[in-house]
């Protein structure tokens, strides 16, 4: 069966660029619907979750940055129509989750360094999205391994 509505992962580097190729490739060839999905990470994740202060202001910014930059990235993709360009704000595996659910996706596509050593035992996005989620993930390497 071919894919019906793939959904791609985005961190808004270069580096999403080669994945969208293949993504708007392999929705070409399976007539499937392509969504993408940015999510902006909680910012008292990045300090250990314990800040004495209020964030929420900075907070707004950051996803305002994140909305532009998202519409200037989709901007490279024309086909990319509004409703398809998501920004979720949380832990990226839940919300990649949980936005594939929700939009009836049966494949997530990520961009993977294929890390190794220690990049490894700490995990990588890529390998985090592959755990519990609900449709096929496929990992299209970003570069060679060092
Ligand atoms: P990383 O493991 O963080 O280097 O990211 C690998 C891949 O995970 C990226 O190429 C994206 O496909 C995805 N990714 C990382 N961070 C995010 C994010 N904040 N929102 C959506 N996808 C992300």
């Amino acid at each position: 069966m071919p894919y019906q509505h793939i959904l791609v992962a985005v961190d808004l580097t270069e580096e999403c660029d080669p994945v969208m190729q293949r993504a708007q490739k392999l929705a070409a060839n399976s007539h499937a619907k392509l969504s993408v999905v940015h999510v902006v990470e909680p910012m008292a994740m990045a300090f250990g979750g314990d800040v004495p202060m209020d964030l929420s202001m900075l907070q707004q910014q950051q996803f305002d940055q994140a909305r532009e930059r998202l519409d200037s990235f989709a901007g490279k993709y024309p086909k990319l129509g509004t409703d398809q360009r998501h920004l979720a704000y949380g832990q990226p595996r839940q919300e990649i989750h949980r936005l594939a659910e929700e939009q009836g996706c049966d494949l997530i596509m990520v961009g993977s360094h294929g890390r190794h050593g220690l990049a490894l035992l700490l995990g990588s996005t890529a390998n985090d999205v592959l755990h519990g989620a609900p449709c096929d993930v496929l990992a299209v390497r970003l570069n060679k391994p060092e």
